[in-house]
């Protein structure tokens, strides 16, 4: 009883937030372009902590990767309204994964579930290196005192005494985290107004991942779980989604190499909680003279086949939603070079709209995991 209300409840939200408009022609065939954007591109996806389900020692000490021990792991924090941080890292990372593959990339994850263990600090660090990935994510949520709000990306104190993991963390891991912190502030998050964070961005000398990490890797902290608003944001299921089109946003820009642009001008999209960027903050960096990231050249990609989804949501939204559409995932289509301009309005970028955004929308509904009980087993019917 309590399932299907559930559902029926987040199908609706979903509905109002992020139904896609019905096009008015026949199914949409599947983009052979869009779906192999990212051939030959493998993303290493980290979400942060584990369940609860193992009995591993977290304070077991391992290698930090500057010459000293830390813990682990850590259980990670808990959202205001409950939620586990390893159960919205989990969550958040199934949807950048499905977009990810929507359009071609291979994903590696850290962990297989969200009930079990997931490895020390260390073995993710070297499982990413491991997986050969053009760029990793960790994918973690912050707990700190109320008034602390927004996202950062924690970049690695240098230099990092490998001189591997410097070089590539110094180089190609600043641009993705650059390039994420800039598809957050595009799609209407604010940049952190503590702990030291300076334009998104706060520079650590006390976490593992980035020292150890021998591929590309961006440490991204969503959101506060101790401040209202963004644990709502957290803990919603069109919060997750919005973090998740951010984070997919920032792999995709730094993969192809296509620095952010600026956010749409109009007021549609939902502001950010708090005192606007532009108040706090210089702005991002927007552009990037001298990238290190990949380059554009697509190579032969091999006919990775990917089962395209059926948008479960195809009712003609009013027009303020789909404006708040597009501008949501006009820096996604950005990043992978279509549109831009005014031409977000076209049939035919709403049908590329739909045709990537599907699948990741059926992964959220089928997810079948109401926020307020993350970790309770789904009813058998
Ligand atoms: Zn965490």
């Amino acid at each position: 009883m309590k399932k299907s209300i559930t559902t029926a409840g987040i199908t609706l939200a979903m509905a109002a937030s992020f139904a896609l408009p019905a096009i008015g022609h026949a199914a949409p065939a599947p983009d052979p372009d869009m779906s192999t954007k990212l051939a030959g591109k493998t993303v290493f996806l980290d979400p942060g902590h584990q369940g609860t389900g193992h009995s591993e020692n977290l304070s077991r000490q391992v290698d930090d990767g500057r010459g000293g021990t830390k813990d682990c792991q850590t259980t990670g924090m808990t959202a205001l309204g409950g939620t586990p941080e390893h159960t919205i890292n989990w969550d958040v990372t199934q949807l950048v994964k499905s977009s990810l593959e929507s359009l071609g990339a291979k994903v590696v994850l850290s962990r297989n579930d969200d009930t079990g263990w997931g490895g020390c600090v260390d073995e993710r660090a070297k499982a990413a290196s491991a997986s050969g990935a053009d760029v990793a994510a960790s994918i973690h949520a912050d707990g700190a005192p109320a008034e602390d709000h927004g996202f950062h990306l924690i970049v690695p104190q240098l230099p990092i005494p490998n001189p591997t993991v410097n070089e590539v963390q110094s180089t190609k891991g600043l641009t993705a985290s650059t390039d994420m912190r800039d598809a957050y502030v595009n799609a209407g998050f604010s940049p952190a107004n503590y702990a030291g964070v300076q334009n998104g961005l706060q520079t650590r000398a006390d976490i593992a991942g980035p020292a150890l990490t021998t591929v590309p890797l961006v440490f991204v902290e969503m959101g506060n779980g101790g401040n209202p608003d963004d644990a709502k944001m957290l803990e919603g299921k069109d919060g997750q989604l919005k973090h998740a089109i951010a984070i997919t946003t920032g792999l995709v820009s730094y993969l192809l190499g296509t620095p952010p642009v600026a956010p749409a001008p109009a007021a549609a999209v939902t502001p950010a909680r708090g005192t606007p960027p532009s108040t706090t903050t210089t702005g991002p960096t927007t552009t990037a003279p001298t990238r290190t990231g990949p380059s554009t050249t697509q190579e032969a990609a091999p006919s990775t086949s990917t089962p395209k989804a059926t948008a479960p949501t195809t009712s003609k939204p009013a027009d303020g939603v789909s404006t708040t559409i597009a501008q949501l995932l006009r820096p996604l289509l950005n990043a992978l070079g279509i549109g831009g301009g005014d031409s977000l309005a076209d049939e035919q970028i709403f049908d590329t709209l739909s045709d990537v955004f599907s699948t990741v929308l059926d992964a959220f509904l089928n997810s079948d995991k109401p926020a307020t009980t993350p970790t309770a087993p789904a009813p058998a019917g």
